[in-house]
């Protein structure tokens, strides 16, 4: 872990938020070739849900949560960990994180009774900061998606089985935030509920939990690194009827990548059944005929609340698994190491870095900006001017940030427009003719 939150900082990956006043814990900021990686990895997941399954559609929903949605989710009753304080020292901890039941700084065993303690932030809205005017900084995603699920059948042409996608950011005010960005206090979730029929949905579950495994995979990921965890009763969120995490081997230990939960009808439910209580109107009360607000009609037109299989990953957690597989270290000959991101292409922050092997030539740097525009074109993502007129030095950079194409720009260039081309991984040189470049490139670096 510290080998790789040290190249995190010198490479601009990840800095600590505010370091400049000492931090903010569990808060953590995305550099210039971190918020490249994310938005790779946002984007891979988009294309694999949203673009893929004409079944899918996308949602961005707000932040700040109407309290009556996490108050009828069942989040302000039961959405905590259970906290306790050491006598000795004064810490304070998550219980079920102990080790031995021992206090983790002072190793003392004299702590206060397990005590609730409600991880959503609550902010005031508006100008009277009042308890009448509040809102939560929501601490999954996912609730919208609720809420909005007459909003979205009303106005696409989706019918059962079908899902609803989103990215975004999540809050939770973690007793212990720790072990970089594993546990963080904001971050951001990747979160699909896919509604279908009751008695389906054990099935749909299954199926799930394989296209998921499949997707880190692609990732870099590899299956045989992930454990398939069935998270027992007593441990299930309040809303799962089954819960299978997917558990990774992160520096710290083994831990959850992403949580693939059956959530029954327990949310539509409950929001349909408080909303006809209380006897709220909105704008997704139309269907006189149903007798719960947040349905669907089958093919015979009967009404029922869909089940909802939930796989939920987040993305600071998938990003430090990616980095953990793609980070190593080789022995070069001359007892010389190199360091080098192994990352697959479709998600290195800066795919192709074009060097004039020459600093000084004026003739191959504008060779190489000419070519950089065309790359450009072709909207792989970023490609970079590398000109220190230090080959070797710009390869071992490359390297560390994980560059999979570096291309050499030489004296055989500037006569018949040839360059050199260095694989990342195997650290092999190939002179790549003009013509084929374009098509060589896309196929290295799409997935
Ligand atoms: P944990 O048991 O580790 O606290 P959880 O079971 O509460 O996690 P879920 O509610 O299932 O987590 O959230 C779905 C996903 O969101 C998790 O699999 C994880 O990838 C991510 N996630 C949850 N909490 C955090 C956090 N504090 N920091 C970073 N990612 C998180």
């Amino acid at each position: 872990m510290d080998e790789l939150v040290a190249l995190c900082k010198r490479r601009g990956f990840i800095f600590q938020s505010g370091d400049i006043y000492g931090g903010l814990q569990g808060v953590y900021d995305f550099g210039p070739l971190g918020v490249e990686l994310k938005n790779n990895i946002k984007r891979s997941w988009w294309e694999a849900m949203v673009y893929d399954n004409d079944n899918i559609e996308g949602l961005d929903s707000s932040i700040l949560t109407n309290p009556l949605v996490l108050k009828y989710s069942g989040h302000e009753e039961t959405f905590s960990d259970p906290m306790v304080d050491c006598k000795e020292c004064k810490s304070r901890f998550r219980e079920d994180q102990l080790k031995n039941g021992k206090c983790d700084r002072c190793g003392s065993d004299n702590l206060t009774e397990p005590r609730p303690f409600n991880l959503m932030f609550k902010t005031s809205v508006g100008p009277i900061e009042d308890e009448k005017n509040y809102a939560y900084l929501r601490p999954e995603t996912a609730q919208q998606i609720f809420t909005n699920f007459k909003n979205i059948i009303d106005s696409t042409s989706q019918s059962l089985p079908f899902g609803i996608a989103q990215i975004g950011k999540a809050f939770r005010n973690e007793i212990t935030p720790r072990n970089f960005i594993f546990r963080v206090r904001e971050f951001e979730q990747m979160e699909l509920e896919y509604f279908v029929k009751p008695g389906d949905d054990e099935d749909a579950h299954d199926i799930w939990v394989q296209k998921r495994l499949d997707w880190w995979d692609q990732q870099g990921v590899p299956i045989d690194n992930v454990e398939l965890y069935n998270v027992p009763r007593e441990e299930l969120a309040h809303y799962s009827k089954k819960t299978i995490d997917l558990m990774y081997k992160f520096p710290h230990g083994n831990e959850e990548l992403e949580g693939i939960a059956n959530r029954a009808d327990f949310d539509l439910g409950s929001h349909s059944k408080k909303q006809s209580e209380l006897n709220i109107k909105s704008s997704v009360s139309k269907n006189k005929d149903s007798n719960s607000k947040l349905a669907i009609q089958d093919e015979g037109g009967d009404w029922m609340v869909p089940f909802v299989i939930e796989p939920s990953a987040g993305v600071e957690r998938g990003f430090l698994a990616i980095l953990n597989e793609a980070f190593t270290i080789e022995d070069l000959p001359e007892g010389k190491q190199r360091t080098v991101l192994k990352l697959k292409p479709h998600l290195s922050p800066i795919k192709i870095a074009v060097i004039p092997l020459k600093k000084n030539n004026e003739e191959m740097v504008s060779h190489a900006n000419v070519l950089i525009k065309e790359l450009k074109e072709l909207r792989i993502g970023r490609v970079v001017l590398e000109n220190t007129g230090n080959i070797g030095k710009s390869y071992r950079k490359h390297d560390e940030i994980g560059t999979p194409i570096c291309m050499t720009i030489d004296f055989e260039t500037l006569n018949d427009g040839s360059v050199t081309i260095r694989d990342r991984d195997s650290m092999e040189q190939s002179r790549i003719d003009s013509s084929s470049l374009k098509e060589l490139i896309i196929h290295k670096i799409k997935l």
